[in-house]
């Protein structure tokens, strides 16, 4: 039995609203919080529409510490998932302090004025966690989140040891615009068109960005070009099993969408520094945010599917080993099911079931941690039963 906050109505919320509701004897109290209300209140009749669940909803700017620790204090909450935007974080964090309640998020915090990928902010919160005995369970969406959750579930089962690590991130599916992203807009443009950078034998490797790519065949889907970025759960996992040797990620990019990015970066659209427009100071990305389609509403026209998952090489009794393992979801399955495109459903649905591990005292200890740091198998049970089955390969050609 957990009060829960979600806060954040964005594609990601909405998903984490329908399926927390879906377990509504684990979480019998639910407010929905946000930038702008009317989103919440969209979001909370379509859940009670879909599953008879009455959520509460509320107006709150997750960047006022104190407005939100008040929040918190008033609904008595025991636990928030954030999937608002990942600039909010450490302010959500010291709200959660502040009003002695748990925490969960989906991606690391970024400072706005700088496009950069690291946990060590977040990290830097373990003790008063730990001090306050509460958990804050960093990275619990896909990617990161299921792919941290995969790999922990592949060095428990299959391997004694894990040396390469590959994670493939394909979206076939289709909006039918010319240019979208498939999150936040702001997010996304600046985590792809940053340097790429793998982990190699104890160092990073920067490269430039989408240097190097090449071909990889996703199950169902079949071959798409696959470019090398740099993504934030390499960090935690290369610390989290030092046994890897080679960890990199990969992400499916059509020329379409490759020749929209190059003309928006060339243009100065993808820039963060504020510039001077009629006398008012401008973010370029935030003004593209606000002309760009909305990831939120991509979800009805949706086709095709995505594939995610982990290509893994090690040892397993003193014999080299290969294993696959992934998540196809399609998004015509997603929206129907919960008014959101694929991209959503596969975050939101990792953050309900890190929540329910943590309301099942399963994944549950004061300080601050990353997925792989907590047991997989109940959660990949349940994440399976929640709408996101898995399946795996043994002793195949990982083309990596
Ligand atoms: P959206 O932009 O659709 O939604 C973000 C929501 O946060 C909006 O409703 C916005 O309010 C709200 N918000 C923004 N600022 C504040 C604030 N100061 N106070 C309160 N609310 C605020 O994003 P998505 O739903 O696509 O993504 C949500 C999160 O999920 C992001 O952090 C993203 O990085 C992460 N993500 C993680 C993935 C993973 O696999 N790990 C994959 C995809 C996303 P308003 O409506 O007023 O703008």
């Amino acid at each position: 039995m957990a009060r829960l906050v979600i806060i954040g109505a964005g594609g990601v919320g909405t998903v984490v609203a329908h399926k927390a509701a879906c377990y509504s004897k684990v979480f019998t109290d639910i407010l929905l919080a946000s930038r702008t209300v009317s989103k919440c209140i969209t979001i909370a009749d379509s859940v009670k529409k879909k599953t008879g669940v009455d959520i509460k909803t509320a107006a709150v700017d997750a960047e006022n510490v104190k407005e939100l620790s008040a929040l918190l204090k008033d609904f008595q909450a025991d636990l928030v998932i954030n999937v608002a935007l990942p600039y909010q974080d450490l302010a959500i964090m010291d709200a959660c302090l502040e009003a002695g309640v748990h925490y969960l998020d989906t991606a690391n915090y970024e400072p706005k004025d700088e496009a950069k990928f690291e946990y060590k902010w977040q990290w830097a919160y373990r003790e008063r966690f730990e001090k306050a005995g509460l958990t804050a369970i960093l990275g619990c969406g896909f990617d990161p989140g299921m792919t941290g959750v995969y790999t922990a579930y592949a060095a428990k089962h299959h391997f004694d040891r894990i040396e390469y690590l590959d994670i493939v991130d394909c979206n076939a599916g289709d909006h039918g615009k010319a240019f979208a992203t498939n999150f936040n807009p702001e997010i996304n443009i600046r985590e792809v068109t940053q340097k790429g950078k793998y982990w190699k034998d104890g160092n990073w490797v920067l490269t430039e960005p989408h240097e190097i790519h090449k071909p990889l065949t996703y199950p169902g889907i079949g071959p798409r070009e696959s470019y090398l970025i740099y993504h934030e759960e390499l960090e935690s996992l290369v610390k989290n099993f030092p046994t890897i040797r080679q960890a990199r990620f990969w992400m499916t990019f059509s020329q379409e969408y490759l020749t929209h990015l190059r003309v928006i970066q060339n243009i100065g659209m993808a820039g963060i520094k504020p510039v001077m427009y009629k006398g008012m100071e401008i973010i370029p990305i935030q003004f593209l945010k606000a002309v760009l389609p909305d990831p939120g509403e991509l979800g009805e026209n949706y086709k095709g599917e995505t594939s995610i998952g982990c290509r893994i090489r090690g040892i397993k009794n003193g014999k080299e080993q290969t294993c696959y393992i992934w998540n196809n979801c399609r998004h015509e399955d997603a929206y129907r099911e919960t008014g959101a495109q694929g991209v959503s459903y596969t975050t939101g649905i990792p953050a309900v079931i890190g929540a329910l591990m943590w309301a099942q005292n399963l994944w549950r200890r004061p300080g601050v941690y990353n997925v792989e740091e907590f047991d997989p198998d109940p959660f990949m049970s349940e994440v399976a039963r929640a709408g996101l089955p898995w399946n795996e390969e043994f002793g195949i050609e990982l083309e990596l």
